[in-house]
């Protein structure tokens, strides 16, 4: 079925608890944890429990889930005490993405006003 566990993926392995994390949030559905590396002071990754490889793959088979990763994500940066912050979706290896588990980058903490697109 859709969504299920992979035996290979690494933040399936965090949503399992096999892997430990630095969580921050934590719903039915979502799991909020720091990145290993940062790359600003706060960055902290958005996950759905359940598994699809990215962004748009999730978002097409379970929508409110996708939109419950944007609500969380400013749950987060209101807990961060961020105003200004950054959401990123990296999809596919050519755009930086490693881990193939669909999850939100929210980076804060920071100036972050150069242009990236
Ligand atoms: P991507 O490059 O796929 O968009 O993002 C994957 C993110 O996962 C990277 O920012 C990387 O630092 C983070 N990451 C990789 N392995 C781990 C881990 O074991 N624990 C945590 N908390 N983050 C990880
Ligand atoms: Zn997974």
């Amino acid at each position: 079925m859709a969504g299920e566990p992979q035996p290979d993926c690494l933040f399936c392995k965090i949503v399992a608890g096999e892997i430990p994390a630095t969580v921050v949030r934590k719903t039915e559905r979502t799991l909020a944890f720091r990145d290993i590396a940062p790359k600003a002071p706060t960055h902290v990754l958005v996950i759905p429990h359940v598994h699809y490889p990215n962004a748009a793959a999730l978002a097409a088979a379970e929508p409110e889930i996708a939109g419950e990763l944007l609500a969380e994500a400013g749950r987060v940066a209101e807990d961060e005490g961020l105003a200004d912050y950054r959401l990123i979706f990296n999809t596919g290896a050519g755009a930086g993405q490693t881990v193939f588990h669909a999850h939100l980058h929210l980076l804060g903490g920071v100036s972050m006003t150069e242009r990236m697109v």
